[in-house]
């Protein structure tokens, strides 16, 4: 059997090719014929440019429906994919082509030069310019290069072990790593989801998410591709495009931000979306009060769910049964999740300890770096995901934040998610972050940084005094700023390092 992904997805592609997968709000319209053969076209330019077994394709390019075939035809032709954020610079793509040394790079026309120039001096032997939206010649075009090759390719064949992508960690702490994943990794899971979120070939996926990352790339994309489906093809999150779109779909994957804005949005309502079976949020914890006010107004429980880079989904709230807010649901089929204490031992349901995985879906390590792959494994296989939670009694697990936020203050542990839940509920807080910042006295000291909702007002010593009452002292902000906005990553994530950052000297009250 070839393990090769993309045989994998081929073998379930409709009877029917001329069924739609891709389309555009342009409608431009991609069937699975259409992307048997352009991605054999790209796979056949790969394949005749003579690169070495295991060659990374290094992927900077704005989302487009090329951009993902091109993904598609390096899974074919047998090389490793590595998406690249749009938003990363100069200085950063550096890192990532010395550190990863593709043979190719596929970059957006306007870098041609810079990015070329980098490249050719880390050794990579080729670079190409992908843009859909350019008619005619550009420098490097791939898409060029390719048209005049044939349109039939042999999936080569592969391995489960096989490496398939490499995703470079957001490096929130320290410098970015490169999770190595294989076929068998991104097939077993898109497998589970698949089962899981009970796919089927009349399925209409809105696709909104970018395509560098875990979730718009492999978790959005494979479920079409496992079942047949079709998928809105979106270039990005508009809320006002995705309420037009809703009545025509049957699931939507998001982040929390993307449910956010749609609840800002009057045209969301529950005739709008009475045609949907499932919208499915993750990369960030969805704050109850969301996943409430989307219920009311929609009639829809969003489904939640969890994962990384280094282990794509690992947990879900269910399909059938009840979705817990709060939680991210329970530990996927064939999958093995296990909270642990500072010693190893398994914790009690309601206590709370570090996340640890073991599965099929669990990556092959890091690139070039295996003493860290080993510090993240325990000697009985689990990888420790640096994440934090607890489990219920019915098996749902909650996170309670990252273990690197973690804040020690005069020796007692402070969960940030415990006091931004508090301060959440206050009914003048849009939203919260709790950081730990350097204390001479107790080594850490908790710091609460608060947005408010429009045309409210709340000094951060009234949100102190509220705390006094509720949690005990140790946990209570020793400062809290009050700030316009959190400073997020394109997934939604808050970024507790600049934070941090900002408010390491901000003068203790
Ligand atoms: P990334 O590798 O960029 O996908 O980041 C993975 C991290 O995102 C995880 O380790 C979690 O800290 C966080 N994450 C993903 N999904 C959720 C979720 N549903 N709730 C809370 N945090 C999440």
């Amino acid at each position: 059997m070839n393990a090769n992904l993309y045989a994998q997805f081929a073998q379930r592609f409709p009877e029917d090719l001329s069924r739609c997968c891709i389309e555009t709000l342009n409608e431009t319209y991609y069937s699975y014929r259409d992307i048997e053969r352009a991605s054999a076209k790209i796979a056949n330019l790969l394949a005749s440019l003579n690169l070495s077994e295991g060659a990374r394709v290094a992927v900077q390019v704005e989302k487009s429906p090329e951009a993902l075939l091109l993904y598609l035809a390096t899974l074919r032709a047998g090389f490793v994919f590595l998406p690249l954020n749009t938003a990363y610079q100069r200085q950063e793509i550096q890192y990532f082509i010395e550190d990863a040394q593709p043979e190719v790079v596929v970059c957006a026309p306007q870098h041609f030069g810079w990015v070329s120039q980098l490249a050719f001096q880390s050794g990579s032997k080729f670079v190409f310019t992908l843009d859909a939206t350019t008619q005619g010649a550009n420098r490097g075009s791939l898409l060029e290069r390719a048209v005049p090759m044939p349109d039939h390719f042999d999936t080569v064949h592969r391995e489960p072990d096989d490496l398939a992508a490499i995703l470079y960690t957001s490096g929130t702490t320290g410098r970015s790593k490169g999770a190595m994943l294989s076929h068998g990794n991104l097939f077993s899971n898109a497998e589970v989801l698949h089962r899981a979120w009970a796919w089927q070939e009349n399925d209409v996926l809105i696709h909104a998410l970018p395509l560098f990352h875990v979730h718009g790339l492999f978790v959005a994309s494979h479920a079409v591709f496992m079942s047949g489906a079709r998928m809105i093809f979106l270039p990005k999150f508009d809320a006002a495009q995705i309420t037009q779109q809703i009545p025509r779909a049957t699931v939507m994957m998001g982040v929390p931000t993307y449910y956010v804005r749609l609840l800002q949005d009057p045209d969301l309502n529950q005739t709008l979306c009475s045609h949907m079976r499932l919208f499915i949020s993750g990369s960030a914890p969805l704050l109850a009060e969301t996943f409430h006010a989307f219920a009311e107004r929609t009639g829809h429980t969003i489904l939640e769910r969890y994962g990384m880079s280094e282990t794509t989904m690992l947990v879900s709230n269910p399909y059938s049964g009840p979705r817990k807010a709060g939680t991210v649901g329970m530990a996927l089929e064939g999958i093995s999740v296990r909270v642990v204490d500072d010693h190893g031992q398994v914790c009690a349901p309601g206590e709370i300890g570090g996340i640890e995985v073991r599965g099929p879906n669990v990556f092959q390590g890091y690139w070039r770096i295996p003493e860290k792959t080993a510090e993240e494994f325990t000697k009985d296989g689990y990888f420790r995901t640096g994440d934090v939670g607890k489990f219920d009694a019915d098996g749902y697990l909650s996170i309670v934040g990252r273990s690197k936020d973690l804040i020690i203050t005069g020796g007692y542990n402070v969960y940030p998610k415990e006091i931004e839940a508090i301060i959440d509920d206050m009914d003048e807080v849009d939203e919260s972050a709790v950081i730990g910042v350097a204390h001479t006295d107790f080594g850490e000291a908790v710091c609460a940084i608060v947005v408010l909702k429009q045309g409210k007002s709340l000094s951060g010593a009234e949100i102190i005094q509220r705390l006094k009452s509720q949690i005990a002292n140790f946990k209570i902000p020793k400062q809290v700023h009050i700030v316009s906005a959190l400073p997020r990553n394109t997934m939604g994530k808050v970024q507790k390092n600049l934070l941090r950052q900002q408010f390491s000297d901000a003068k203790l009250q």
